[in-house]
């Protein structure tokens, strides 16, 4: 199963079996956060929650970055967006996420230089090609962005470039997971751990969870077969009552994660405490610049201050990032609050739980 041939990864005959051995040990109610965004997509698209006995409960987790993102920090840009000698540089989600007042998308269609960028490596030939314009990177994302960003702030160190600047908005998962596997209400069993984000962490960051509080974690890939062998695997380990960190995703993750992207994410940034949106502040969650590349800091560039604005009106996104509602439970879901017209961000981002359910369930 560790090697499994890529034909495999939605073969019926292997799902059916995997389901089978699932059910079999299936035996009590056990709750399996899935954290990641991509994660919660894959489920809800491959109808993985209907395949699983009903003892057994899935629940979408913060693995959203867009969604996590202070609406604040989006003011932030917005208000930097408004200056002529700017580019702001984005992934597409974002530009769609209400900040206080509007939308990057809108500041867009008003005149502001908004561009859709799809890795931070593009920054480089934006700063060169338009030396007369700061351009100002969304620093956006989970440990998947940081160290790319990370290795664009190092290269335009060495080539001297003065017009690049990043919102400084990282967040780190394990400080999440922490928050979510200390909140007792959830009667949490186990997590479903992102793929892409452990593919730079590794597994060790995640041991805290079965050592300090007795969960069971599985790191999984996004194929079905993927996502239903780790939660058999997850099952395996609440039966013989020895939680541990598992990998099932192998064939891309090894336990010390990408220890080059490490180096790199430690040289250019270290741990700060970071606001989470809906969800409040977490400790060492965030990424600030180190000294010496805090000249890249759209911070100490742009002075601009911005206050913390409401979340809007019975938005539930906190409380569903957090596991404690579904989509469902919010009275604006897929009434006043759909993908076309969204208001709150986990209805806009592509791996928001609240598009998640309204896309497919
Ligand atoms: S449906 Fe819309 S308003 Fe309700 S929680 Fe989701 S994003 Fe917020």
């Amino acid at each position: 199963m560790r090697s499994m041939n890529s034909k495999n990864f939605r073969n019926p005959a292997l799902i059916k079996k995997i389901v089978n051995n699932i059910h079999q040990l299936a035996d009590k109610p056990v709750n399996i956060m899935e954290v990641c965004g991509t994660h919660t997509m894959a489920i809800a698209q491959y109808g993985i929650r209907e395949l699983l006995p009903p003892s057994i409960k899935l629940i979408s987790g913060p693995g959203c970055p867009v969604c996590v993102t202070p609406a604040e920090i989006i003011d932030e840009i917005i208000e930097i967006s408004l200056k002529t000698d700017t580019i702001i540089a984005s992934f597409g989600d974002m530009i769609r996420v209400p900040g206080s007042r509007t939308t990057l998308e809108k500041m867009r269609s008003e005149g502001s230089d908004v561009r859709i960028i799809y890795s931070p490596l593009e920054l480089l030939g934006l700063a060169r090609d338009n030396p007369g314009k700061n351009i100002v990177f969304a620093g956006i994302g989970f440990e998947t962005t940081s160290p790319l960003a990370a290795a664009v702030v190092t290269r335009a160190k060495k080539e001297n470039i003065k017009n690049l600047f990043i919102v400084p908005a990282f967040k780190t998962v394990p400080p999440a997971l922490r928050l979510i596997a200390d909140n007792r209400s959830l009667r949490l069993n186990a997590f479903l751990l992102p793929g892409h984000v452990s593919v730079i962490i590794g597994s060790y960051p995640y041991e805290f969870l079965s050592k300090e509080f007795g969960l069971t974690g599985v790191i999984s890939g996004f194929e079905p077969v993927d996502i239903l062998y780790s939660i058999y695997l997850i099952l395996k380990q609440i039966k013989t009552n020895r939680p541990k960190i598992e990998i099932q995703y192998s064939r891309t993750i090894k336990p010390e994660g990408n220890t080059k992207a490490q180096k790199l994410l430690d040289e250019v940034f270290e741990k700060s405490a970071s606001e989470w949106r809906a969800i409040g502040n977490i400790p060492g969650s965030g990424l600030i610049f180190r000294k010496d590349y805090n000249a890249f800091s759209s911070r100490s560039k742009f002075n601009i201050k911005i206050n913390k604005p409401k979340e809007p009106k019975n938005c539930l996104c906190g409380k569903i990032l957090m596991g404690l509602k579904t989509p469902e439970e919010c009275p604006l879901f897929g009434k006043q609050c759909t993908p076309q017209k969204a208001i709150g961000p986990c209805m806009v981002s592509s791996e928001g739980t609240c598009a998640a359910y309204y896309k497919y369930i």
